[in-house]
C-alpha cells in the first residue's frame, strides 16, 4: 500500500514551497506535480527534473517509468484520456465515477503504479503529488492500493491574483514557465479548486486523512505548520530541514513540474509578504473580495499578519 499526500489547490499559492520542505524530510518523496510527467516529457517543451536534468535523463524517474508498465508506451488516445482528468467539467464525473466504483482504471493504474514506484526507487515512505488539480485527486483516491492523504493549501484569493499579475520565467525549464493570468480567469480557478477540494475530494477520503491549510498561517510559522502536516500523514520526522522556526535548507530533489522557484535550493527565510496590499489595484481588490467572500469567511482568510 503506497501512501501519498495529494496537495490541492489554486496555483501560485505556495505549494511549491510546500511541497519541497516535506521532500526534505527522510520519510518523503516529492513528485513535484507528478500529473505533468508525460506532458513534459512528450508534448511541450522539455522540462528540467527538480534535480537539474532533463526529465526524460533523470535516472530516478526512468526508473519510475521501468516500474509503472501502465505508464510506458501511451499512445495519443491514452494521454488525451489521462489530460481528460484536468477540465473543471470533468470533476464531479470522476466524483461520481469514484463513488460508484467506475473510475477509470487505466489512469487509476498509471498513478498507482508510479507512485509505488517511486516510493520504492526513493525508499521512501510517503509520496508528496503537487499536481493540485482536484480531478487528478479524485482519480488518486480511487485507487485500491493507495492510502491517500488529502492537503487542501489555500491563500488569500487577493494574493493569488497579485501573483497571477506577474510572470514568473524560467529559460531553462520553459515548461513552469507561469504566464500572466487576467483576474476573472484566476477568482473562476480559485473558486471552482476551493469548492472541488471541498465538496468533492473530502469525501472520497477517509475521516482525518484531510486538512486544509492557510498558506499565510504558514508563512506565519512555517516549522510548526510543516510539523503539523508530518504528524497528519503519520511519518518519521527524521531530516527536517528547519534550523529554526522560519529558517531553513532546501536540497534538491526530483520534481516533475511546479513554480520556477523549485529550482532555488539553499538556504532559505519564510517571510509573510502579503503584497497585494501595496500591489493590487482598489478596484481588482474590490471585485475579488466580494466574488469570493462566502469562501474567505468559511476558511477564515484575510486576517492580517499575526505580529
Ligand atoms: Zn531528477
Amino acid at each position: 500500500m503506497s501512501k501519498v499526500l495529494f496537495i490541492v489547490g489554486p496555483g501560485r499559492s505556495g505549494s511549491t514551497l510546500v511541497a519541497e520542505l516535506l521532500g526534505q524530510f527522510d520519510a518523503i518523496v516529492n513528485a513535484g506535480e507528478m500529473f505533468w510527467y508525460f506532458n513534459k516529457v512528450g508534448v511541450v517543451p522539455p522540462s528540467r527534473c527538480g534535480c537539474g536534468l532533463p526529465l526524460g535523463e533523470c535516472a530516478i524517474w526512468q526508473e519510475v517509468i521501468a516500474g509503472s508498465p501502465a505508464a510506458q508506451n501511451l499512445s495519443s488516445d491514452d494521454l488525451h484520456d489521462f489530460y481528460a482528468m484536468r477540465p473543471i467539467a470533468s470533476w464531479p464525473k470522476l466524483f461520481w465515477q469514484g463513488r460508484h466504483g467506475l473510475s477509470n482504471a487505466k489512469n487509476s493504474r498509471i498513478l498507482g503504479q508510479m507512485y509505488a514506484a517511486l516510493a520504492s526507487s526513493s525508499g521512501a515512505d510517503l509520496v508528496v503529488d503537487a499536481s493540485k488539480l482536484p480531478g487528478i485527486g479524485l482519480v488518486a483516491a480511487s485507487i485500491p492500493d493507495v492510502d491517500l492523504y488529502v492537503l487542501h493549501l489555500t491563500r488569500d484569493p487577493r494574493s493569488v491574483v497579485n501573483a497571477w499579475r506577474t510572470p514568473k520565467l524560467d529559460v531553462l525549464s520553459p515548461s513552469d514557465n507561469l504566464g500572466r493570468r487576467p483576474a476573472w480567469q484566476v477568482i473562476w480557478w480559485w473558486v471552482a479548486r476551493s469548492l472541488a477540494a471541498e465538496w468533492l475530494l473530502k469525501r472520497r477520503v477517509r475521516p482525518g486523512h484531510f486538512l486544509r491549510l492557510q498558506y499565510e498561517q504558514f508563512a506565519d510559522a512555517p516549522r510548526e505548520t510543516i510539523e503539523a502536516i508530518i504528524q497528519f500523514v503519520g511519518v518519521d520526522d527524521g531530516g527536517t530541514p528547519f534550523s529554526g522556526p522560519d529558517q531553513a535548507t532546501i536540497l534538491p530533489s526530483h520534481t516533475v513540474i511546479g513554480n520556477p522557484d523549485r529550482h532555488s535550493t539553499g538556504e532559505l527565510t519564510i517571510t509573510r509578504r502579503d503584497r497585494w496590499r501595496d500591489e493590487l489595484p482598489f478596484p481588482t481588490r474590490l471585485i475579488t473580495g466580494l466574488a469570493t467572500w462566502p469562501a474567505m469567511r468559511w476558511f477564515g482568510l484575510g486576517r492580517p499578519p499575526s505580529d
